[in-house]
């Protein structure tokens, strides 16, 4: 990749968003082609893959080859648009419902298999597109369309999950602080493994109080700035558990050392011809590597 040779502009399509006036996700898709122009990968070699959702409309306001999928399937596409060619810049991209409950089966297997790829999670606790239901990120006593009491289920926490998962890049951010969204897309674009970012971003139409932008800038807490050890992984657990009761911002935890599937699978392979002389032209046979 060269450096600065494109404009955050060269990655924003002729499509004018059609979100509500004031949502998060503009200034989310906004930050994405500031990382990418930071980066420098040229625009026809980003994949940029969704699931179904108000934020899920995403790639196609980018210049990205784009692939707006069934609902919580954004990561299985990815998957294989990845293994079909490593070259890619590949992103995907979706809601905390088409994440954490449509799709909620695949995010684990997508963060254990560890493809070079980032997850951008635009979480505003609510189902936007389809009128406000509450979600799997729901905040419990909060009243909905579906809980008109409040709801009672726990609400699933994305950074616990991925950590328990063995994500190697886990990261939080929202659309109320635009540079450090930026920095953090760049550093996950950057890892080589999965990369998963949580993004606060406000429902202007259906989400609750404490999720709007200001309300989020009075309750950011930047990690940077309390001097956090993103190596630290226990330390990363005690900051995860703390979703959805207080907001830290930032990288919370990146394993620098984890090995990404392709070179895994490109070494095994390597090791498998020097062990056993096995032919080159069967590399690519399926159960070669089964003795
Ligand atoms: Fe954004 Fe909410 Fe409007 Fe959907 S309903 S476009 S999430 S403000």
């Amino acid at each position: 990749m060269s450096e600065n040779l494109y404009k955050a502009k060269d990655y924003k399509s002729e499509l004018k968003p059609i979100w509500c006036p004031g949502c998060g996700d503009y200034g989310v898709v906004s930050s994405i082609q500031q990382a990418l122009a930071s980066i420098g990968v040229p625009p026809h070699k980003v994949a940029f893959i969704s699931g179904i959702g108000c934020s899920s409309r995403i790639p196609g306001y980018t210049t990205a080859y784009g692939f707006n999928t069934v609902h919580g399937r954004a990561l299985p596409v990815a998957t294989g648009v990845k293994i079909g060619n490593p070259e890619l810049t590949v992103l995907a991209a979706g809601g905390d419902g088409d994440g954490f409950s449509i799709g909620g089966g695949h995010v684990g297997h997508a963060v254990r298999r560890n493809l070079d790829m980032t997850y951008i999670v635009m979480d505003n606790r609510i189902y936007g597109l389809t009128k406000g239901q509450a979600g799997p990120t729901t905040l419990p006593g909060t009243k909905s369309v579906t809980t008109p009491y409040g709801i009672s289920e726990q609400p699933v926490n994305p950074l616990l999950h991925v950590l328990a998962f063995g994500a190697g890049f886990v990261a939080m951010g929202g659309n109320h602080d635009l540079k450090q969204l930026t920095a953090l897309i760049e550093a996950g674009i950057r890892y080589k493994g999965f990369a998963f970012i949580d993004v606060f971003s406000q429902c202007v139409t259906y989400g609750q109080p404490e999720d709007l932008t200001k309300a989020l800038k009075d309750r950011a807490k930047p990690l940077e700035d309390a001097g956090h050890d993103a190596s630290n992984k226990l330390e990363a657990y005690r900051i995860a558990e703390l979703y959805g009761k207080e907001f830290w911002t930032g990288i919370i935890y990146q394993d620098k050392g984890r090995e990404e599937y392709c070179d895994m699978q490109a070494r095994l392979r390597e090791t498998a011809i020097k062990e056993d002389s096995y032919p080159r032209d069967k590399v690519f046979e399926r159960n070669f590597l089964v003795k």
